[in-house]
């Protein structure tokens, strides 16, 4: 891995979210350039890089991109997913505050490779500051002739519009939210057929991260042999990292993939406050797997990296817990969250969600027994892998790491309950 400092998704220049600004910095040169190329080879410069996805998947951006038919006579559509509900994540309003020509310069870059006629922008309907500042910023584009009718001269026309999300985090799953832009209700759909066959109103249809999308005109500025060789080298390029919970300076800081969890949190987030020792860190959004606190010295944060002791790097939204965190209460608090956003749609996630915050909540009260540990786990293992999205994983996925890293906090809650000793669980409860 090479040393890498430069910030090239936020990089320090005042005013660079106005149009006049990014130009002088080289903005909307990367367009001039993949217009003037086959749109194949475009898509091939972003495979050559191994760009991959910034939402949580990792998929290679390149690749997903050749699976939009090439032949079709329908319209193609490409969604940028800026739904952002993942607690623990709040990177990209960053870029659309910041450097929001970026992001549009790199979705009409893709929108080229791909033949896509209109792009939609599908962002969470609580960031009113940030929809505000992206429309301007479309606005400006559209003045310029970046986005519209013969793009800078050529036979490459594209629309981009906004669609405000209604608060549902399910939205920011690709199938609920290609439903939501066509007004239906957001529940996911059975996959295949898959968006780039059938997505929006029965169209090829492409989903990007507003991150991912942001790194294409660098890659197609400065050559993907340049970008391949940022950070790690099977998940290559900086990430923006958003820190949050016990750190003296939470917020979004934009590193190379591969940098030590503990170079973040100490160097670059101040360190945990009050100089308290680690409990736990979640290394990827509330859906990840946890860590804990010792396990945390030489863990690099890239995809393969975290894969490697059982967790991923999600969304890269970092969260610090100290060592007087009530780890039960934090989990009871998520399982509640995934409980009161799934869609309701399929059985494991929909009962079990419930029952996990139930039990949970049996914990908090003192009423929690050992058997309730397995029975917890056992909810848990049956949601995973058995529903329609990955909602029910996401659900399942933090419960499972907690009883696994931290069995005796459940078992002290359980010796310390006076309860434990009367209760007899129900038989419907009982698994063994
Ligand atoms: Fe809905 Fe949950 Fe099933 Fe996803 S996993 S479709 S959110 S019920």
């Amino acid at each position: 891995m090479t040393e890498f400092s430069e910030k090239i998704l936020l990089p320090f220049i005042i005013n660079l979210h106005r149009i006049d600004v990014y130009e002088e910095h080289g903005g909307y040169q990367a367009l001039r350039k993949a217009v003037k190329m086959k749109p194949e080879n475009v898509t091939d410069e972003v495979k050559k890089s191994n760009l991959k996805g910034r939402g949580g998947g990792c998929f290679p951006t390149g690749l997903k991109w050749t699976f939009m038919p090439k032949d079709s006579i329908k319209p193609k559509y490409l969604c940028a997913n800026g739904d952002e509900g993942e607690p623990g994540t709040f990177k990209d309003r960053q870029i659309f505050e910041l450097n929001p020509h970026l992001f549009i310069e790199g979705c009409l870059i893709a929108a080229y490779a791909m033949g896509v006629q209109t792009i939609y922008v599908y962002i969470r309907g609580e960031y009113t500051k940030w929809i505000n500042l992206l429309q301007k910023a479309i606005d400006d584009a559209y003045a310029r002739n970046y986005i519209g009718k013969n793009i800078l001269g050529t036979n490459f026309s594209a629309e981009m519009y906004i669609f405000k999300g209604a608060g549902a985090y399910i939205c920011g799953e690709e199938s609920s939210l290609m439903n939501s832009i066509e007004g239906d209700r957001g529940y996911p759909r059975v996959k295949p057929p898959f968006p780039a066959q059938n997505g929006l109103w029965g169209c090829p249809t492409t989903i990007n991260n507003i991150e991912t999308l942001s790194n294409v005109p660098l890659i197609i500025n400065r050559g993907w042999e340049w970008y391949s060789k940022i950070g790690a080298p099977r998940h290559p390029g900086t990430l923006l990292f958003g820190i949050s919970g016990h750190v003296n300076k939470p917020g979004v800081y934009e590193l190379p993939t591969g940098v030590l969890l503990t170079d973040l949190i100490y160097k670059y987030a101040g360190g945990v406050s009050g100089n308290k020792k680690i409990k736990a860190v979640i290394p990827g959004g509330s859906s990840t797997m946890w860590l804990r606190g010792e396990e945390i010295e030489s863990v690099r944060m890239d995809a393969d990296s975290l894969k490697a002791i059982g967790t991923s790097i999600g969304t890269g939204g970092v969260i610090i817990m100290d060592e007087d965190t009530d780890v039960l209460k934090v989990l009871a608090r998520i399982t509640h969250f995934y409980h009161h956003e799934s869609c309701g749609q399929c059985t494991p996630c929909r009962e079990g969600c419930g029952w996990m915050e139930k039990i949970l909540k049996r914990f908090l009260a003192g009423e929690g027994t050992m058997k309730d540990i397995d029975l917890l786990l056992s909810v848990a293992n049956n949601i995973e892998g058995n529903t329609v999205c990955a909602l029910g994983d996401a659900a399942a996925w933090p419960v499972q790491s907690v009883i696994k890293k931290f069995r005796e906090e459940f078992e002290k809650r359980v010796r310390e309950s006076p309860i434990e000793k009367k209760y007899v669980a129900p038989p419907h409860l009982v698994t063994d």
